[in-house]
């Protein structure tokens, strides 16, 4: 059948199948598809993206095979929804006329906050006014951002106390304790972003646990302990996130302890985080463990049903208007789960519907979303997250990798955090080198490839980026 015939039987085709989907989904739905075979062997249909062929495949094969019969007199033996390499490219230009590709994305969403973040032409006056900084904070874990509920509001008012540093004698320690994804990074984060900003005559710290324990090692190596007590002691506010990372360490358990005493002798507070109660932890000692239990402790736990619905509604940010209420009740009643994996289940939907050039989602699309996402396809990995799991590991700062220090370790590590990113994340190669440092795509590829080579030639190196891999994984 020639290409004209086979437009002419579709146009005969669509009025039925407008009429029986209704047109408004029709609208949505088809009109940004071609036909591309229509014959009774075999229906082609082009459309933009994968989850868009799943999801038209699951919710409409019948309706187009019926109405098929209708308007052609016969029954397709199988219809097909494949990618169409000129919709997806065109659907990749539209994004890419939008501004950058992630502009689509749900605020909030790793890949534009992180776009945002490089892009922000103040990062470099930040970063310079704040001099301790050693890891990446990330601007939208600002406390302002973090939707309170039942399930957070103790650590919340705790951390918020902090920020004010109003009150210095209410609590010199707290210990904040989640499953992962349940908003600690970003408290934690969201004091140190504040008190940076409100009052920036404070020595504010904050770091790692694997962080805290790689410093304490290199300093053992060099026998030269000064500048690792500097470090963590000079502080008014240290910050540990995964604090866990100790676990049978015991040297660092020691050094963590000697840390936590001088601050408070020195009147200084400190806040800790881990995924569990510090009674919970395993392979840290007994003396450490009743030092955590001193301060403050509170919970973080995954919110309710009330609290997803503030947050789903908080995170879509410019893209609410194409959510409607049904949808919103559908996603919070169905995503119980971390603050983190329904963050990543609603950058997709967005993603799919700005794929798709879809006005308004529908409550059939946010099922089939989420059939896709919770059979574990997708994996949203932040620039950010690898920056920092990188700067533990190589004991660097935020400012080197995004500087152009071509000393080795700086060197590597920034070539890991390229290979990482190339690995985990959708980033394009020109995103990824613009990021670490706006150094070029080429310089990326070449990255990629050093640490491949690398990887094949050294067991260490394979181990490291394994660890490092499932360290974004398991968070
Ligand atoms: P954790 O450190 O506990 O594993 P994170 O702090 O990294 O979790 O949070 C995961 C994601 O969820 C982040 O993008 C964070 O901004 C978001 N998030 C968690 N809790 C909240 C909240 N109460 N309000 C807004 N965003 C939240
Ligand atoms: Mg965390």
């Amino acid at each position: 059948m020639t290409q004209v015939a086979t437009r002419e039987d579709w146009k005969r085709v669509q009025p039925g199948l407008s009429k029986r989907v209704g047109a408004e989904e029709f609208d949505l739905f088809f009109k940004n598809t071609v036909i591309l075979q229509l014959d009774p062997e075999l229906v082609d249909i082009g459309v933009g993206s994968a989850m868009m062929a799943e999801f038209l495949k699951d919710s409409y094969e019948s309706a187009v095979a019926q109405c098929i019969e209708d308007a052609l007199g016969y029954r397709p033996q199988k219809i097909k929804f494949s990618i169409n390499g000129h919709l997806f490219r065109k659907m990749r230009q539209n994004q890419a006329g939008a501004g950058d590709t992630h502009d689509l994305a749900v605020d909030g969403d790793p890949a534009s906050a992180d776009a945002k973040t490089k892009a922000r032409p103040g990062e470099a006056t930040d970063r310079v006014q704040a001099p301790n900084r050693i890891f990446h904070l990330n601007e939208k874990f600002s406390l302002d951002n973090f939707i309170v509920g039942p399930n957070n509001k103790l650590a919340f008012n705790a951390a918020v106390d902090l920020a004010d540093a109003k009150s210095p004698d209410r609590f010199p320690a707290l210990f904040i304790y989640g499953t992962t994804g349940t908003g600690k990074t970003h408290l934690l984060q969201g004091i140190a972003l504040q008190l940076e900003q409100k009052r920036p005559q404070m020595r504010t710290l904050y770091v790692t646990g694997e962080y805290f324990c790689n410093q304490y090692f290199a300093a053992a190596k060099s026998k030269s302990y000064d500048a690792f007590h500097q470090r963590f002691r000079n502080v008014d506010l240290l910050i540990i996130d995964d604090v866990q990372f100790i676990a049978t360490k015991v040297k660092c358990q020691d050094q963590l302890l000697y840390t936590l005493k001088a601050l408070e002798s020195l009147g200084k507070r400190v806040v800790l985080a881990a995924p569990v109660h510090p009674k919970e932890l395993d392979g840290i000692s007994d003396v450490l463990v009743s030092r955590f239990v001193q301060g403050m402790i509170a919970e973080l736990k995954i919110p309710g049903p009330g609290t997803r619905v503030a947050i789903i509604k908080n995170k879509l940010g410019i893209h609410r208007a194409r959510f409607p209420e049904a949808t919103i009740q559908l996603l919070a009643g169905r995503l119980d789960c971390s603050v983190r994996e329904l963050e990543g289940h609603l950058t997709q939907l967005v993603h799919v519907a700005s794929m798709n050039e879809i006005p308004r989602i529908t409550v059939p699309l946010v099922e089939q979303v989420l059939r896709s996402l919770l059979d574990g396809k997708i994996r949203l990995v932040e620039l950010g997250d690898i920056e920092n799991v990188v700067i533990a590991h190589y004991c660097v700062t935020s400012d080197q990798i995004h500087g152009s220090s071509r000393q080795r370790t700086v060197a590597m590590a920034r070539q890991v955090c390229m290979y990482l990113a190339r690995r985990l994340t959708a980033h394009s190669l020109k995103e990824i080198g613009r990021y670490f440092g706006n150094k070029n795509h080429t310089t990326v590829v070449f990255a990629a490839q050093k640490v491949e080579k690398l990887i094949a030639s050294k067991p260490e190196v394979k181990g490291t980026i394994e660890r490092l891999e499932r360290q974004l994984h398991d968070r």
